[in-house]
């Protein structure tokens, strides 16, 4: 059988780094993990190829060579996923799905002929055992939990790694905590459950004899949901291959705002390798992070434990939003102060919306308050509820917030907020490469050049140079994020 595994193109989001990815000539952040993983789930005998349609183009001819079209996407994907889908059913061939797209709305996808939903790992065996008893059936599902210690490892061949910045890999699934809005639990559980250090490790030697040195981002919903596992088994292993191996990869990663109450724990993570964690701290607005059981930032300084985490040698990437029934018009100046204090200078700010499946969800619905139309992209402006502030004044209000952050002077000084006070570790930094240079060359053109940001950037060169050589490297990298941010505004401010 030849299968043809294929991943929809998303917009240009925050995530996307769309247009810092050009400063280091790759076309996308991330590989498909997901299908990758999906397809060594499918018999060896099969022929696989995979299209990653963000890197590479669909042709029709790619689709004609398929006995069957299998996709993967996030609500995100939507439009281009609906594409793939009839260019499919007008070729006449057969479609196969699965992901959170198509676990949260199967209802909009019913044309598609074989709908996986859930976890692959319980599914994808039964419709294989069925497809060869030729009575393959429309919906497979399952109300269990997968064992990850039966995920086996992706086939890192079906990936073109050198259109990537960064390559992924999954060690849990699941987070221990309950926000509202999130939509982790409905999909994954609260149990976080993991792989044993002996297969992640096994999954990594292939990933370094697949050729890759560079970053790997762990794609945990929240890397230290277990953190008993990770700092008695994970950890200690991570970081004996780490110093074996001289120290290949930079990892980065997700977790909650507590990894901030546990030095040893961050401790151990720079020593393994992982330089940057993303953290949901949502709001300054205590009430609001009670309104979303957001339990786990409520009662502290958050930016304290901010600066905790940065002074441990991580850098921190924030998750921010603003919408929630509790906050009111102060909520847009809190909140820019408490960036611009923290230091973070990646700093994602979105509308608040409820995916489908979330506690959010069904309050809103319960309220009559729910609209159609769930992006999931949060920098598009888009809300699919009815907010009790007035819409106008809130998204206003995010306007100002986000072109503040982001506005050259605002952006760089956060920069320099974070570098005076950051160290970072020499193994959490990773190998330098000839894309390093060419982005920098890049970055001393672009932002010393051409645009408006140029005094500001050849002050933090200098700056970085002259006072903190170390940090010099991240600060080049922090000015081409902020033109990403900057730019993925400037777009979507037109566009809404
Ligand atoms: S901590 Fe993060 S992953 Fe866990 S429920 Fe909250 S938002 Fe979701």
């Amino acid at each position: 059988m030849k299968i043809l595994f294929v991943y929809p193109q998303y917009p240009v989001t925050y995530w996307g780094f769309q247009y810092a990815l050009k400063f280091v000539s790759k076309k996308a952040s991330f590989p498909p993990l997901g299908l990758a993983t999906v397809a060594a789930m499918f018999p060896k005998d099969d022929e696989k190829r995979l299209i990653d349609m963000n890197v590479t183009a669909l042709r029709d001819k790619d689709l004609l060579w398929a006995d069957y079209v299998m996709l993967s996407a996030m609500a995100v994907q939507r439009e281009s996923t609906r594409e793939v889908i009839d260019r499919c059913k007008a070729l006449g061939i057969k479609t196969v799905a699965g992901g959170p797209l198509f676990t949260s709305e199967p209802e909009s996808f019913d044309d598609v002929d074989h709908l996986l939903l859930n976890e692959g790992e319980l599914t994808i065996p039964k419709f294989i055992r069925d497809l060869n008893a030729k009575n393959a059936q429309h919906i497979y599902t399952s109300d269990q939990w997968a064992d990850l210690r039966d995920t086996p490892v992706p086939i890192w061949k079906l990936i073109d790694q050198k259109k990537y910045s960064t390559m992924n890999i999954q060690y849990s699934r699941g987070c221990p905590f309950n926000c509202d809005f999130c939509n982790v639990t409905s999909l994954f559980g609260h149990v976080p459950r993991t792989k044993d250090a002996p297969q992640l490790i096994n999954e990594l030697n292939s990933l370094y004899e697949s050729g890759w040195r560079g970053g790997v981002f762990f794609v945990d919903d929240n890397f230290i949901g277990n953190k008993r596992k990770l700092m008695n088994d994970i950890l200690p292993a991570l970081i004996d291959w780490m110093a074996g191996k001289n120290y290949p990869f930079a990892f980065l990663t997700e977790t909650s705002i507590n990894l901030a109450d546990d030095e040893k724990l961050m401790e151990m993570m720079v020593k393994a390798g992982f330089n940057t964690v993303f953290v949901g701290i949502e709001s300054p607005n205590e009430s609001s992070l009670a309104e979303c059981n957001k339990t786990q930032n409520k009662n502290r300084d958050l930016i304290w434990s901010v600066k905790k985490i940065q002074h441990s040698g991580l850098q921190v990437h924030g998750g921010f939003i603003v919408g929630f029934d509790n906050d009111n018009s102060s909520i847009f100046d809190s909140l820019i102060d408490f960036i611009q204090q923290s230091g973070i200078a990646a700093a994602m700010v979105g509308l608040l919306n409820a995916p489908k499946g979330t506690k959010l969800y069904q309050r809103l619905a319960g309220e009559g308050r729910l609209l159609k139309g769930f992006t999931g992209d949060n920098t598009d402006y888009s809300m699919n509820f009815i907010p009790k502030m007035d819409q106008e004044l809130l998204v206003k209000g995010y306007h100002r917030i986000v072109n503040t952050i982001y506005s050259p002077s605002r952006y760089y000084e956060r920069i320099l907020v974070f570098l005076k006070e950051y160290n970072p570790i020499a193994s959490s930094t990773g190998p330098l490469s000839f894309n390093h240079i060419m982005a920098f060359l890049k970055s001393m053109v672009r932002l010393g050049i051409i645009e408006k940001e140029r005094r500001y950037y050849w002050r933090l060169v200098l700056w970085s140079l002259l006072k903190r050589p170390q940090v010099f490297p991240l600060a080049i990298t922090l000015s081409i994020y902020g033109y990403h941010f900057r730019k993925v505004f400037e777009k979507t401010a037109l566009e809404s």
